[in-house]
């Protein structure tokens, strides 16, 4: 995918066509500004991809679940149209357990409540409560996903008139909200579900879709916030807690966007790799690439991570060296890897309901308790690799059958916690070692998995950080933590997309609100891009 007729200067030179660069570059094009995106890999999607993994077998080799792209970016790049079709995971969820039970959970409340009401009575009284409460205080947040976070440095009427924008956000909150919703952003989960459930399946259905791809075993402070985050609508209908798959898998998401892009006027060029943001005066000027060519450009947008852009692109010397440090201070070290499989028999997972039809047999998530997932987590920050890891499976292939030819099925397996530094050896010494330790962990759950797998991948954090360009292999370019979020994203200070660099902004998963295929981030830089603009101090 090349875009031939590249010139020598544009308005807007976006790095990196992740979807979040796709999603800024087609706002900014709409708005009739010249762009150009440079890719460094030979495709565009950066972690949400679908890639060939076998011959006529294609996954989604990194991100596999659409769920919280935003239903305005669908809509402004008409996504729909340029071939992007998702359908509602049913069950969202599903958990088995050894005993040969499973809890799934359906995009049916009521039917979900029966589901729980078989595990305990109370737990499925207290989850329509909660689950109440928490879409209450959802809504609240949901409206800062496209907009800047609140700028706490403001002053004087600037500072009066962003205390009205976020206030105007709380309208009507009441004092038990506040407080439950600072207990969701500071509280750890493990400790929500032990105060409110009974039953330990129950807490480990929540479980295994609140700390996804986070630093932080369940009883770490922080880790509460996954439930709030998880009900932001997301999806063509704006359903909170809205799960998809996508047909095609996810590179759909972004052929459509780039689809998009260049509908608007955008240029896109791939096997780009951008080795310099050019700055000068305190203005970024343009990039260079590893070919040595300059483009020239008035305004720079990165999608690469923000250690990789400011540690990586941008000269020692542009930048303060407070800012530098600050960069250099971003929690990002893993914790997650990815094994995608071609099988030659769907996996039959004991546990999983006899009468399940075929898209409900798509997805299982192997992760037995919270203190499995606590003790899992200390030993990968000590730098080993868990024997028992966490696996978050997808059997994309149950829906879209397109993905691998017949007899043929391709399920991807999300793993978490590994460390990026290892004690001992090297990722490419025991690449193959995670690999047979998750493929013995989903063999527990269903037996002939281990027998059928015909080819394997096997992504440890260091391939993503060399394969995709994620830093550290960190999937959301920074830790979804507390103090790395909202005004704090990527750091104090600097969390509206501007930099230090005048002219130089940062558009992907590690500005505000952070990472997952949402396109906020991509979509709010350009606003913040066209703002400038027209102030013309971009
Ligand atoms: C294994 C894994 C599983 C995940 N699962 C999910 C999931 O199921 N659902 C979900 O919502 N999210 C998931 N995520 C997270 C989500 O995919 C990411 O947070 C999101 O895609 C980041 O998008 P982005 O556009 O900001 O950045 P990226 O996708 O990282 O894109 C950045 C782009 O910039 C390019 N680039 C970097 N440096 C340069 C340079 N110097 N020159 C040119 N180009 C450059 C990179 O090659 C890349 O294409 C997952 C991520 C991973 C890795």
């Amino acid at each position: 995918m090349t875009d031939d007729q590249v010139r020598p200067s544009y308005d807007a030179v976006v790095v990196g066509a992740g979807h979040n660069g796709l999603t800024a570059a087609a706002y900014l094009a709409r708005a009739g500004l010249s762009t150009l995106v440079l890719e460094r890999r030979p495709v565009v999607g950066g972690a949400c991809v679908t890639e060939e993994i076998a011959p006529g077998c294609r996954a989604s080799t990194t991100s596999y679940i659409a769920s919280m792209l935003r239903p305005e970016v669908i809509r402004d790049l008409d996504l729909p149209r340029h071939g992007l079709r998702m359908v509602p995971c049913d069950p969202a969820l599903l958990v088995p357990f050894l005993d040969g039970t499973a809890a799934p959970w359906w995009s049916d409340r009521e039917r979900t409540v029966r589901e729980l009401e078989k595990l305990s009575p109370a737990d499925a009284r207290t989850f329509v409560r909660v689950d109440d409460e928490l879409k209450t205080l959802a809504r609240y947040l949901q409206p800062f996903f496209l907009e800047p976070p609140p700028d706490v440095g403001a002053r004087g009427l600037p500072g009066v008139l962003e205390a009205l924008r976020v206030g105007r956000r709380f309208r009507g909150i009441t004092g038990g909200e506040i407080g439950r919703m600072v207990a969701f952003l500071t509280g750890s989960l493990g400790d929500f579900l032990d105060r409110n459930y009974e039953s330990e399946k129950v807490k480990t259905l929540f479980l295994a879709n609140n700390v996804y791809g986070k630093h932080g075993g369940p009883y770490s402070p922080g880790t509460a916030l996954g439930l709030l985050f998880h009900l932001l609508s997301g999806g063509e209908h704006e359903l909170q807690g809205f799960y998809g798959h996508v047909l095609g898998g996810m590179g759909s998401i972004t052929q459509a966007m780039a689809a998009a892009a260049r509908g608007f006027g955008a240029a896109i060029r791939t096997s780009a790799p951008v080795a310099r943001i050019l700055v000068s005066d305190g203005r970024a000027r343009g990039v260079v690439l590893e070919d040595g060519s300059e483009i020239r450009a008035r305004v720079v947008v990165s999608n690469a991570d923000p250690k990789r852009t400011f540690l990586g692109l941008v000269g020692e010397r542009d930048l303060p060296e407070e800012f530098r440090r600050a960069i250099s201070g971003i929690k990002m070290d893993g914790p997650c890897a990815k094994v995608n499989l071609v099988l030659s028999e769907e996996p039959r997972v004991t546990a999983m309901p006899p009468e399940f039809r075929k898209t409900e047999r798509a997805l299982f998530t192997l992760v037995p308790s919270l203190e499995f997932a606590e003790r899992c987590y200390g030993i990968a920050r000590s730098g080993e690799i868990p024997e028992e890891l966490w696996v978050d499976c997808v059997v994309a292939s149950n829906v879209d059958p397109s993905l691998a030819p017949d007899g043929r099925h391709v399920m991807t397996c999300f793993v978490q916690y590994v460390p990026y530094h290892l004690n001992s050896g090297t990722w490419d010494e025991q690449r193959e070692l995670l690999g047979d330790r998750v493929v013995k962990k989903i063999g527990e759950y269903a037996p002939n998995v281990p027998r059928t797998v015909v080819a394997r991948q096997v992504l440890t954090p260091l391939d993503l950080e060399r394969v995709y360009g994620l830093t550290e292999g960190n999937i959301f370019h920074g830790d979804l933590s507390l103090e790395q979020l909202f005004f704090l994203r990527p750091v104090a200070g600097f969390a509206r997309y501007r930099t230090p660099v005048a002219g130089l902004y940062l558009c992907g998963a590690g500005a505000h609100p952070g990472g997952g295929v949402t396109g906020a981030p991509g979509h709010n830089a350009s606003r913040q891009v066209l703002r400038d603009w027209k102030r013309r101090v971009a």
